[in-house]
């Protein structure tokens, strides 16, 4: 189902949970809704499936405008954090509940609930009751029974979250699949960045209720449009008087400009190792992590502390080594605009 949303607002009180938000998502697509706490997700999921009313703003689905619509007749399927199964009643029961709410036949009932046990790999655990279910399968009845009634939308708030740490990994590839081969269109809230790159085709990062960028995760970690977005996603380190920085000179035009450097852009090493010899500057190491592929590498030039990484086979350093250090790129951030700025 393609959705569009224009101009939505959402008012608590004297509080703007959500502020004037727009965005298009094509029919098939995975969508992640990505940020920190309290900066509005929830609220506008919430909207979507017609659990809260928009303050102002358009919800059309298909070409059809559905603010006034009901939950139960917006053709949408609902997945929550915490399971919310139907604790007295077996898998199957939980699977073919909103099939019995549409009184459908007992034997398309069956034949529903069958294919969905067979594609979430629940053959076997139709008699089990949910507390007879690990975290994960439990998870999979929950996106098993929110599939059975056809829905043309699928919203997941926190799917993962009360999953532990390894499974949550396992099932996160597991949902992506199972959303691809079953080709709905759907929306899940996350606050966690791998996540969110791991699993969405797009991601929407939401920020203080307004939607900061919408794109592919490659996308928004190569171009951040916003000093909020870039610093969210991604590792990075934030310098102020960034034309203190070697090769960064020019930015003293900007006074007030802030620089924000990823790892992957610091190069360090031996001076003869670098070409852009005006760009390099020297540098002392601080700490060294080891990170299980590689070492984690703390380097302060001047009184600026920047974080990079290094490989295992290359020479290990220790704190106090005296290095070379070139930056290669930085996003650029002041009040007005974002830009990058390079040392080729
Ligand atoms: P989280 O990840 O913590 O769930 P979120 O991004 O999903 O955060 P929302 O749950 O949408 O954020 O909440 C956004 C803001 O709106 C929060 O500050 C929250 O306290 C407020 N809020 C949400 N629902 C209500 C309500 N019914 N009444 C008053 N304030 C609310």
């Amino acid at each position: 189902m393609h959705i569009e949303v224009r101009g939505l607002n959402k008012q608590f009180g004297d509080f703007q949970a959500v502020r004037d938000v727009s965005f298009d998502i094509e029919k098939g697509r995975l969508i992640g809704l990505l940020g920190p706490s309290g900066g509005g997700k929830t609220s506008i999921l919430r909207m979507l499936a017609g659990l809260e009313q928009p303050s102002s703003g358009d919800i059309v689905f298909h070409g059809k405008r559905v603010n006034d619509l009901p939950p139960q007749e917006r053709g949408i399927g609902f997945v929550f954090q915490n399971y919310a199964l139907f604790k007295h009643m077996t898998v199957y029961d939980n699977i073919a509940f909103g099939l019995k709410v549409k009184k459908q036949s007992k034997e398309a009932i069956r034949e529903r609930v069958m294919t969905l046990v067979e594609l979430t790999g629940l053959k076997g655990f139709e008699h089990r009751l949910p507390h007879q279910l690990s975290g994960g399968q439990r998870q999979r009845v929950a996106f098993a029974r929110a599939l059975a009634p056809e829905p043309q939308l699928l919203l997941l708030d926190e799917p993962f979250a009360a999953i532990d740490a390894k499974i949550r990994s396992e099932l996160r590839t597991w949902l992506k699949e199972m959303i691809e081969r079953v080709g709905i269109t759907s929306i899940f809230v996350t606050h966690d960045q791998d996540e969110a790159i791991e699993v969405a085709d797009e991601i929407m990062i939401i920020n203080k209720g307004r939607l900061e960028q919408k794109g592919s995760p490659w996308d928004i970690y190569k171009s951040p449009q916003t000093q909020f977005v870039a610093s969210f996603i991604g590792e990075s380190t934030i310098v102020s008087q960034v034309e203190r920085l070697k090769g960064f000179e020019e930015a003293s035009a900007w006074p007030g400009t802030q620089a924000l450097i990823r790892p992957e852009y610091i190069e360090i090493g031996k001076q003869s190792e670098f070409r852009i010899a005006s760009a390099t500057a020297r540098g002392t190491v601080k700490h060294v992590h080891f990170r299980g592929s590689e070492w984690m590498i703390e380097v302060e030039v001047g009184d600026i502390k920047l974080i990079t990484y290094r490989s295992l086979e290359k020479d290990v350093l220790k704190p106090g080594d005296e290095i070379s250090v070139l930056i290669h790129r930085a996003y650029l951030f002041n009040d007005n605009d974002t830009w990058i700025m390079e040392n080729k």
